[in-house]
């Protein structure tokens, strides 16, 4: 490392810091990574491009709005020559004058006046600045965390359930304001495409106008350019016809279309060409550039001045009816906005929905609309109709089919009858948490043409029998994507709109559904808190951090104490002793988990308790502690073998203490040694049932944790056959005692410090049966060896 990228780096409690790039980076490989890495690398040469020029400028002050860049520029070119001129922005306060080499700077510093235009210049060296990283502007969903955390104060005031999600929606919903701002943009893109584009459409689609926009959302537009083909083959024929330069309303000559052939054309092409003209003709534009590797290639740019981002995409028309199919939906039923603002809210508050630019493997708010329509028409009675049932609501003139797919439903919402459902939003939403909950999302497909979900393999089947009969295109592209969460869109049916999730994130929703079913169930979500606390949605609505923090607390595994893993005599005076041997006994156990930790499962150990740390938990390790480590506040002597100091299980006997010290109960009756940290790279906690039988085959069935040697080659046997995890688990793990004899236990601590890959649950829930049992099972062991 160089000396500069030294100083950027310091050490922290935590692994490193990256002062440079305002990262915490948790080890020594991963820093390596870090600073070899384009971002470091980048900004170590912006640093040092500044720094060079800082060195070769000089600070002017005492301008005046007369004096131009270029005034100053040959002005100070009589001392050497000058690279570049930055003016204030008020233009004419002070400039920075670059010079190319380090001696201009000098020459004109020595120089005792500069008067320049009559006016009496100062001339200073230039301030030397520290080099900081300016973070980047927030993204949406921090401003949506924002605007929740401000709404917070005042939801917990309202009185019901229902009433936070009126006032929620309120406020988060586009204002008639915005909406009529994004119609004079749409307007204007409108009267700039049809000069190149006669007779194209501009349609709206999306979140701008489906009734479930939200101040931040994107502008979807979806440019229609049937008619322009129409009108370009039209004039083509016109042009063969009539000889050359000439058309029917002389319109196509100085158009860009006559440039490309939009019936040739490819999708990229013409994508292209949408750039430039926005670019070229558009005010108030920027940021335009072509995503041709979308779902649907698309356009994307950003109006400066609405600060608002926008898609143009080409042939969308499915997209532009299923808007019209949320609307409809809307339009009939009211709750339906108010749940899916409170379920999309929630969901990205639990980071399950929000795809960072569009691609990801989180769920996207097209699907969440879905899952809450196919909820309600779940209920009990359904709160919305099937597409099938809506499809017989339509008149004929309503008849409408893309690309094959039938997509009739009526156009006005009157003409579905009212529900007869008459459940308020407070229970509805916490209908939609329990019905997903305990869904089968791996093994159906959601389907809202008939309301209902079909097992996969029949939904397979039945597509099969389909395609063989009906050779119509829309079976050319095959089957939709089966994967963990299967959403059938219910016009395009061969497309699963939660395709792209992962298992990961199918998990991680049904878990958080489960999550929001228990608290929907308690008090705190239905009545207010008398004392001024997080209730009702605010609660709900907890961002998963937050939520990940106050869950750390249940990750607790206890061991109670079992005097008969004691050796006779030990036991027989454990009455005499009370706390020595709860303290004996906790050592005991500790050296055990160590060894378990470290044999059994394969972990890596990266730090190992150094000290016993009475009465403090987890988040408070600084306090006062004797050179031995081990707190005193009471006089309980123990004898020579009893105390622990690192490794815990090293030496033959597990319980040696280096110094004879003494460890004590603190006055709450609690010893807690500092955590250990530990890293697992293998999913050693996943089929050990499976291949435990295998390896005892027909030898005496043995249970889970009842074996040292067996449990270890479980182990070894799945970190040899699986795959390493993509990224390594990392977790606390901190021991404590609690109690005294009889009812001592020892409580295990954990905490995930690590886990992208989002495993330490399963872990957990592993351990949390295996743990007390092998721990039981070695303490008897080494019992046996005393
Ligand atoms: P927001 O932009 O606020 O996230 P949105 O509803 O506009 O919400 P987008 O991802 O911008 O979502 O998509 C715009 C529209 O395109 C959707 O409203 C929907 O009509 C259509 N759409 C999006 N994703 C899909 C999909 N996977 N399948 C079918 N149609 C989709
Ligand atoms: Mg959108």
């Amino acid at each position: 490392m160089s000396v500069s990228m030294e100083a950027d780096i310091k050490t922290t409690p935590k692994g490193f810091h990256c002062s440079l790039c305002n990262v915490n980076i948790p080890n020594q490989p991963s820093l390596e990574q870090h600073v070899k890495g384009r971002k470091h690398q980048t900004l170590s040469t912006v640093r040092c491009t500044r720094k060079s020029q800082e060195e070769r400028s000089v600070f002017v002050s005492g301008l005046k709005p007369n004096i131009s860049n270029t005034d100053l520029a040959e002005y100070f070119h009589r001392f050497g020559p000058v690279v570049d001129v930055i003016m204030d922005k008020n233009k004419g306060v002070y400039a920075i004058v670059q010079f190319d080499e380090i001696d201009g700077m000098n020459t004109a510093l020595s120089c005792v006046e500069h008067r320049l235009k009559g006016l009496k210049l100062r001339v200073k060296p230039r301030e030397k600045k520290e080099f900081k990283l300016i973070p980047k502007k927030k993204n949406d969903f921090q401003n949506l965390q924002e605007v929740f955390d401000r709404l917070k104060p005042e939801l917990c005031q309202l009185g019901s359930v229902n009433a936070q999600i009126l006032y929620m929606v309120e406020r988060f919903q586009l204002g008639d304001n915005e909406k009529k701002a994004r119609s004079l943009v749409i307007q204007l893109l409108q009267e700039v495409f049809v000069e190149f584009f006669p007779d194209s459409k501009i349609i709206p689609f999306g979140s701008s106008v489906n009734t479930f926009g939200i101040h931040s959302c994107d502008l979807d537009l979806f440019l229609d350019l049937e008619n322009t083909k129409v009108f370009q083959a039209h004039a083509k024929a016109n042009f063969e016809q009539a000889g050359e330069g000439m058309s029917d309303d002389g319109r196509s000559e100085d158009s860009i279309l006559s440039d490309i052939d939009l019936s040739t054309a490819s999708a990229a092409e013409v994508l292209d060409l949408v750039a430039v003209i926005l670019k070229r003709c558009v005010p108030n534009v920027d940021k335009v550039h072509v995503v041709s590797t979308a779902r649907l290639p698309v356009v994307k740019f950003h109006h400066k001045e609405l600060n608002l981002h926008g898609d143009i995409t080409l042939n969308n028309r499915l997209a532009v009816r299923n808007t019209r199919f949320l609307q409809l939906c809307s339009g009939a039923e009211e709750r339906l906005r108010h749940l899916v603002y409170t379920v999309r809210l929630w969901a990205k508050q639990k980071q399950l929905a929000g795809n960072p630019s569009g691609g990801g493997p989180l769920l996207n708010n097209y699907a969440l609309t879905l899952l809450v329509i196919f909820y309600l028409q779940n209920c009990d009675p359904p709160v919305l109709p099937t597409v099938d049932q809506l499809k017989h609501m339509a008149c004929e003139e309503e008849e409408c089919v893309i690309e094959d797919w039938d997509c009739t439903f009526p156009t006005q919402a009157i003409a579905v009858p009212a529900s007869k459902n008459t459940q308020d939003l407070c229970g509805l939403l916490a209908g939609f948490f329990s019905f997903y909950a305990k869904f089968e999302f791996t093994t159906s497909v959601i389907s809202l043409r008939t309301g209902q979900s079909v097992p996969t393999e029949t939904f397979l089947k039945k597509a099969d029998e389909a395609m063989q009969e009906d050779s119509t295109s829309k079976h050319h592209h095959g089957g939709p994507k089966i994967g963990p969460m299967n959403i059938l869109d219910p016009f395009e049916l061969s497309h699963n709109v939660a395709g792209n999730l992962n298992d990961r994130t199918a998990r991680s929703f049904q878990k958080e559904c489960q999550e929001a079913e228990k608290y929907c169930r308690s008090l705190q979500y239905q009545s207010k808190s008398s004392k001024g606390k997080s209730w009702g949605l605010v609660r709900l609505l907890t961002p998963h951090g937050e939520v990940q923090q106050a869950r750390a607390e249940l990750f607790t595994i206890s061991i109670p104490f079992k005097s008969d893993v004691l050796p006779e005599d030990l036991r027989n005076q454990q009455h005499i002793a009370k706390e020595a041997f709860s303290l004996l006994w906790f050592q005991r156990v500790c050296a055990v988990i160590e060894s378990i930790f470290q044999n059994v499962l394969k972990c890596q150990l990266v730090s190992a308790p150094e000290v016993f740390d009475a009465g403090e938990d987890m988040d408070s390790q600084n306090s006062s502690l004797d050179d031995s480590g081990f707190s005193v506040d009471s006089s309980l002597e123990f004898g020579p073998n009893i105390g622990v100091k690192r490794p815990l299980s090293s030496g033959s006997d597990d319980s040696v203490s280096p110094h004879g010290k003494k460890p004590r109960l603190s006055k709450r009756g609690r010893t807690t040694l500092s955590p250990w940290l530990w890293e697992q790279r293998h999913v050693v906690w996943a089929g050990r049932r499976k291949v435990r039988r295998e390896l005892i085959k027909d030898s005496e069935a043995k249970a889970e944790g009842s074996c040292v040697a067996l449990e270890t080659q479980v182990t070894s046997h799945i970190t040899e056959k699986e795959p390493e995890l993509k990224e390594v688990l990392q977790f606390k793990l901190q021991p404590q005692v609690v109690g005294a004899t009889e009812s001592t236990s020892t409580l295990l601590k954990f905490q995930p410090i690590q886990d992208s890959v989002g495993v330490f649950q399963d872990f957990f829930h592993f351990l949390e049966v295996f743990l007390p049992k092998m721990v039981e099972t070695m303490l008897l062991n080494r019992m046996d060896n005393v």
